[in-house]
């Protein structure tokens, strides 16, 4: 894996210990504890719970959700948030939300199934996604939730047949296509025609009639998600919306019904020193293409919201001392957090032991134990002598992280940890090893 970054150029200097604890205020460094999250020294969650352990703050993801929907009331916008379940779909995360009054939007029946689980109603929750099988189709229907997002005209057809054969229609948004360039890394930008989201944005008009005039479908407005981590301002959403807008007038110039707009998600994080657009900048964008339309706004974000309010706590296997390089081999590895071997992802990294944050520093390589080259959550970065058990801290990955875990290299899930104030839980145990070997099957003849 090379050392670049999305958006930052590699000479840069790599923000510093406290520089990126000044950044998160649920983090701190305690003269004997050393960092806590909040209240809780993650030596302690690491000696209970063990390791690799996502640590999640309550705090935190509160105070992002109230953050986010004081931005849009000071926008003087009536918006609902529902909150992108793929980014973080453990349950407790969900309730925390849930409990500050944010929907779900949902990409499979399993992601909808852990939404009603965590007690949101079916009525805050939107389907979103390209091939929504009819399986999910009908649950989705037979929940009556809000709303699916509808993403091509062969979907339209199969959904309006799938609810007409349940004597139902199906609340539908028709996600448009902008073609606005978000300015993100490839893997995850899906405003362009070239992307397999959505339908082109001229050929919407037509699309929505067609829709209208379908016995199952009752279509209700637009929905538009153009990329994810957004970390360049909000010039691409501006430029998505006021093209949304005037579909709006166009579309009820032509007498068709349009009461919602879903302004998708995709808001970015500082994980190094990107300069993503704030909530007010988002919010500022939506009412200039959107505000004076009269419609419902709806907000998708998955990553801003939750982010910044986990880390990956890690300890250190062993340094390797290779000719050049100084490799740090930790016990989490890519089937745990994937986005660097994935998106080439810069995350910050902070050891845990007070006396750590005054030692000298080197560049050291940090690597995971799996058997792929890939497996490299950094290089080049500064940090100081790490002695076998060591534990360090992977921040910001509270987003993406858990969500796109897998077993590879036959490797446990592993916990998650909540923090709230003075306490952890886990909200999350540990895979056992008979739990990742459950539902195999071994064929007399295999033997
Ligand atoms: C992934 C996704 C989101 C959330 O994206 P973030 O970058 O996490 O905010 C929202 N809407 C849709 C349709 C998505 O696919």
């Amino acid at each position: 894996m090379a050392a670049t970054t999305l958006h930052i150029a590699p000479t840069d200097p790599d923000p510093s210990f406290a520089e990126l604890i000044a950044g998160r205020p649920h983090l701190s460094i305690h003269a004997l504890d050393g960092l806590l999250v909040e209240e809780v020294p993650l030596a302690r969650i690491a000696a209970e719970a063990g390791t690799p352990t996502w640590v999640y703050s309550a705090g935190a993801l509160r105070r992002r959700a109230r953050a986010l929907q004081a931005a849009l009331k000071g926008a003087g916008l009536q918006a609902g948030i529902h909150y992108a379940v793929k980014a973080n779909t453990s349950l407790a995360v969900l309730r925390v939300l849930a409990a500050e009054g944010l929907g779900a939007d949902v990409v499979s029946e399993g992601e909808l199934r852990a939404a009603r689980a965590a007690g949101i109603p079916a009525s805050a929750i939107v389907f979103s996604g390209v091939g929504k099988t009819e399986r999910e189709m009908r649950l989705a229907l037979a929940e009556d939730i809000l709303q699916l997002n509808i993403e091509s005209a062969e979907e339209a057809e199969m959904l309006s047949a799938v609810a007409a054969s349940m004597g139902r229609r199906a609340r539908v948004a028709l996600r448009v296509n902008p073609d606005v360039d978000a300015k993100t890394h490839a893997k995850i930008t899906t405003g362009l025609t070239e992307n397999k989201f959505g339908v082109p944005i001229a050929m919407a008009p037509e699309l929505y009639g067609r829709m209208c005039g379908l016995p199952g479908l009752d279509p209700v407005g637009l929905t538009v998600h153009i990329g994810s981590q957004i970390a360049q301002g909000v010039a691409s959403y501006r430029a998505a919306y006021q093209r949304l807008g005037q579909l709006v007038r166009e579309l009820r110039a032509a007498g068709h019904p349009v009461h919602r707009v879903d302004c998708g998600g995709g808001l970015g994080i500082p994980y190094r020193d990107e300069t993503p657009g704030s909530p007010a900048a988002l919010a500022g964008a939506i009412k200039a293409g959107l505000g004076d339309l009269g419609v419902k706004i709806m907000l998708e974000p998955g990553r801003w919201i939750c982010g910044p309010a986990g880390v990956l706590l890690t300890r250190v296997i062993v340094e390797k001392h290779a000719t050049t390089r100084r490799f740090v081999i930790v016990d989490a590895a890519m089937n745990d957090l994937l986005r660097p071997a994935m998106y080439e992802a810069w995350h910050g990294i902070l050891p845990v032991s007070p006396n750590a944050f005054h030692a000298p520093l080197s560049p050291a390589d940090v690597v995971g134990p799996v058997c792929e080259s890939s497996d490299t959550f950094t290089r080049n970065r500064d940090l100081p002598a790490l002695p076998p058990d060591s534990l360090v801290t992977f921040l910001d990955a509270g987003a993406y992280g858990a969500s796109m875990s897998s077993t590879y290299n036959a490797r446990p899930l592993a916990a998650e940890v909540m923090v709230e104030g003075a306490r952890f839980v886990v909200i999350r145990e540990r895979q056992s090893y008979a739990a990742l070997l459950e539902g195999q099957r071994l064929p007399d003849w295999t033997g």
